[in-house]
């Protein structure tokens, strides 16, 4: 038996900020028919699973990007961190380049006391060019963003850097194109760092061997499950390294055609039950076969 890997933002979640009945169902199904459904996230461990229990749902949890995994009940079983001097460096470049951003730590999401005021003024800014649509659209983003759980608000980046936490990912999150491009620019070519997306406005920075496709391959590792009898669904550019771990891969219909392209089936939106669709298109899939 294999495993059913599944992302939570734009995927599992709907856009009412939701996981769907029909998604809890279709889940079960799979897990009565001796799947280990996995959820595969951007977000932190800690966040991601008090999402999944507010629905009573208890699963295996690959969070910030591929860099942890815990087991339902929360024991910590992957943990690749920064190494703290990169850390550094990048969080002078940001800071030098007016980002927002956060490190995601084992004990929490760490961002500079003032950085949210950065995002306020973006959007101000925006209102100038923006539409009220993208200017909605911006809103419905930040509001997703900074409804995270366990924000830790820094006086100084100092604080992080003493050696009590472990910092596993970077997320850098911006309304100004300009500034966005500027970053990825810099940090896509560093073969030290993994650079992917999860939204229309971030970039995240991880170390070069964090990757959900790569935690999945670990996890089917430790829990027995074979990656060709696999299904992965996402609908962003960090879901990717996914697609191309397990044999039956889904893109859902709200991705962009650059993350469509690399999955092998498209499946409905997020506000279509893409995900349930998705799983029963698979077990139908191996079941014929
Ligand atoms: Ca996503």
């Amino acid at each position: 038996m294999g495993l059913i890997a599944i992302d939570l933002d734009g995927t599992l979640i709907n856009n009412q900020h939701d996981i769907s009945q029909e998604s809890i169902k279709a889940i079960q199904v799979a897990q009565n028919d001796g799947y280990e459904v996995v959820i595969a996230t951007g977000r932190s461990h800690f966040d991601a699973q008090k999402i999944l229990k507010g629905v009573g749902l208890s699963l295996y949890t690959i969070g910030a990007n591929g860099a942890t995994a815990h087991s339902p009940s929360g024991t910590n079983i992957l943990s690749i961190e920064m190494p703290r001097d990169k850390v550094e460096a990048i969080v002078k470049w940001l800071d030098d380049a007016h980002l927002y951003y956060e490190l995601f730590c084992d004990d929490g999401i760490y961002t500079p006391k003032e950085a949210r005021n950065i995002l306020y003024q973006e959007i101000e800014d925006a209102r100038y060019t923006a539409t009220e649509a993208e200017i909605n659209f911006m809103s419905f983003h930040l509001e997703k963003q900074l409804g995270q759980l366990g924000f830790v608000f820094m006086e100084q980046n100092q604080d992080v850097f003493q050696g009590r936490h472990k910092i596993y990912n970077i997320l850098a999150y911006s309304f100004d194109k300009h500034k966005r491009q500027h970053g990825w620019k810099t940090f896509k070519e560093r073969k030290d760092l993994t650079l992917v997306t999860s939204s229309p406005f971030n970039f995240e920075l991880g170390h070069p061997d964090a990757s959900k496709g790569n935690a999945i391959g670990y996890l089917a590792k430790v829990l027995n499950k074979t990656l060709s009898v696999s299904m992965a669904v996402g609908d962003s550019g960090n879901d990717t390294s996914m697609f191309g771990a397990v044999s039956h891969s889904y893109a859902m219909a709200n991705a962009d055609d650059e993350v469509k392209a690399k999955a092998k089936y498209v499946t409905a939106s997020n506000d279509e039950e893409g995900v349930a669709q998705a799983i029963y298109d698979f077990l139908n899939r191996i079941k014929i076969k």
